[in-house]
């Protein structure tokens, strides 16, 4: 137990989320349980990991969610362990959702993209059919995530783009889309940043420079691709011929890399295998699914396009794999499965309670303390 690395949980103490600041003491070694010393509370070592409150030993729990993070159907799991099916359900559920918060704290942080490719897929659902919309950076094949929706629409579009957003910094940027129009106009929506003059009222948003659009439509005669017609939607060919030199190896725009990704995804979730016979009931654990699927994809897999060679001291060389996060510089190493589902996200800082007029002198310590 090391409580350097670990912080409160507490929703009302001042100190959640606050790593190594001598707050936290160990409880129990026999319990393993911490405590904070600033509010007093203890709790247990797996709080705020997929493990919490969990009767099954954390490794066998990792290989069932590895199972599942691969692509191995709950029946299977169920017939071959003698586990009940809720309870193999609510790990994936669970895991799901504490990927989707680690997806948020670590990717969906403002880097420089370069190229992005999004797609949508058809996912057959208990009542009708539903679509799921992801997007990639190109040169990392960093999967920045996705969107389930029941119509494939501007609303899903729009929300995709949002999270692409999320992810991007303010340099020059392509994206290679299909040619569905809802993108060109939720990118142009979404890509603007306001000004702010002093003026009342809402600030007047700049729209971004440098934001290219290709749309890559396939023209298709009996399941074949007889044609590939590409449009510049916006921008100039120069700026795109620029972004595709510094992000792929060929000078043609595409959404290749974003379809071999679809491949991943339609191996590992059964619902999006295509003529499949398997359904999503509810788009939620969809979602859940495809957190759990990505995550995984992003840290734990190493992808062998991204592999380097090494030059040892000797004149030989060696293979060095790397995975999506490792060449976007999010980490430094492979994750392993249990290192995902014991990441404990920081909570976001404490915010002193609002009152009118002068805080406080105890609440003036403790934002003294904690906040500045
Ligand atoms: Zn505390």
């Amino acid at each position: 137990m090391d409580p350097s690395k670990v912080f409160c949980h507490n929703p009302d103490c001042p100190a959640r989320g606050k790593l190594g600041r001598g707050n936290i003491g160990i409880h129990s070694l026999k319990q393993r349980r911490y405590i904070c010393r600033e509010c007093g509370k203890t709790f247990t070592e797996s709080k705020g990991t997929v493990f919490y409150r969990l009767r099954y030993p954390v490794v066998f729990v990792t290989q069932m969610i590895t199972l599942l993070a691969y692509g191995c159907p709950i029946a299977a799991i169920v017939a071959a362990f003698r586990l009940d099916e809720r309870t193999v359900a609510f790990w994936e559920r669970r895991a799901g959702e504490h990927c989707q918060q680690v997806h948020e704290h670590l990717v969906q942080q403002p880097r420089d993209l370069g190229q992005v490719q999004a797609d949508e897929i058809r996912v057959k659902h208990q009542g009708g059919i539903a679509w799921l919309a992801m997007a990639i950076q190109v040169s990392t094949r960093l999967w920045l995530g996705g969107v389930v929706s029941a119509c494939r629409d501007g609303n899903l579009i729009t929300r995709l783009i949002e999270q692409v957003r999320r992810c991007a910094l303010y340099r020059p940027l392509l994206f290679c889309v299909d040619g569905l129009a809802a993108y060109v106009s939720a990118i142009r929506r979404v890509f603007r940043t306001p000004v702010f003059t002093g003026k009342r009222g809402r600030p007047h948003l700049r729209a971004w420079e440098h934001v290219c659009i290709v749309q890559v439509v396939k023209q298709v005669c009996s399941r074949r691709v007889m044609r590939v017609v590409r449009r510049i939607a916006q921008g100039t060919s120069e700026q795109v011929v620029s972004l595709l030199k510094q992000t792929q190896s060929t000078l043609q725009a595409h959404v290749a890399y974003m379809e071999r990704l679809n491949g991943t995804f339609r191996s590992r979730i059964a619902a999006l295998i295509r003529r499949g016979r398997s359904l999503v009931r509810h788009l939620e654990t969809l979602h859940q699914s495809m957190y759990l699927v990505g995550t995984v994809y992003n840290f734990c897999a190493p992808h062998k396009s991204l592999r380097r060679v090494l030059y040892l001291a000797d004149n030989t060389r060696r293979w060095v794999s790397r995975t999506p996060a490792i060449a976007a510089g999010i980490t430094d190493h492979i994750w392993t499965m249990q290192e995902l589902l014991a990441y404990q996200v920081p909570l976001p800082p404490w915010k002193p309670p609002r009152r009118r007029g002068r805080p406080p002198k105890r609440i003036k310590e403790l934002i003294n303390r904690w906040i500045l």
